[in-house]
């Protein structure tokens, strides 16, 4: 079967790694996440990953505390980064070449990104953890994955979340919400759906850069979305 999307940005929340626990990284939750990224390799699809911190530390939680948002933030990209060498060494354990590429440098422990690379490096079979979000403080990692996506030329940005797409309520509060099948960039703005923050999406839709929203760990989900199934909402496209 042809394949839909062959180069992807595939965007894990620093909770989406924390599995059952509370704080931190859950081994088999890792290694769970990282099997579907083997499946992809296997069917040849190109993946770049952007991982998040928020399992680890988030600059805005320290409000009041004497801590400098802008050093807040620096801890939360210091924490995408021990998630991303985790990932690293996993995607590794399961045979498959892995590199982190920071947007902060952090000499012996990771390189920088530079897009031209990237994408040899991308081409030749190489899963690519992007740590350190976008390097600068007040963005997030949903952004930065927008923009890595973009620089990659990635032919979706695919955002895992613990809710299998977008809805017209928090389904979690509210029975009656029912899922978006798609949405477009204009619809999203209009209703106010919360797809991603706002830097992130307006750069999305600017570039059309297509978002599809998904649960990474309903049965092989992603693997479905490459081949071109319908599975979460998709915006944009
Ligand atoms: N962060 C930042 N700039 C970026 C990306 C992230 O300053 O470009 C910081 C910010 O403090 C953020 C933290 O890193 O709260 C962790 O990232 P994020 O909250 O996006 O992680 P996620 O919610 O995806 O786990």
């Amino acid at each position: 079967m042809a394949l839909k999307y062959k180069r992807i940005l595939l965007k894990f929340s620093g909770e989406a790694l924390m599995g059952p626990n509370d704080f931190g990284l859950d081994a088999d939750t890792l290694n769970s996440v990282v099997s579907q990224v083997k499946a992809l390799r296997d069917l040849g699809v190109e993946v770049g990953i952007v991982v998040g911190g928020g399992n680890i530390f988030r600059g805005a939680q320290i409000q009041n505390s004497g801590i400098q948002r802008t050093t807040g933030d620096h801890m939360g990209m210091m924490a995408t980064v021990i998630n991303a060498l985790a990932l690293r060494d996993v995607i590794e354990s399961h045979g498959m070449k892995s590199q982190v590429l920071s947007a902060m440098s952090i000499e012996g422990v990771s390189t920088g990104f530079n897009a031209n690379v990237v994408k040899k490096q991308l081409a030749s079979g190489e899963v690519l953890v992007f740590a350190a979000g976008t390097g600068s403080p007040f963005f997030t990692t949903d952004t930065a994955a927008a923009l890595r996506g973009i620089e990659i030329g990635a032919d979706i940005v695919l955002k895992a979340t613990k809710v299998d797409g977008i809805y017209t309520a928090d389904p979690v509060k509210d029975s009656s919400a029912t899922r978006y099948q798609s949405l477009s960039y204009d619809e999203v703005i209009q209703k106010n759906l919360q797809v991603m923050d706002m830097t992130a999406f307006v750069l999305c839709r600017d570039h059309k850069m297509p978002i599809r929203v998904f649960d990474m760990f309903k049965d092989n989900a992603v693997i479905r979305i490459v081949k071109g199934e319908d599975e979460g909402t998709l915006v944009g496209e």
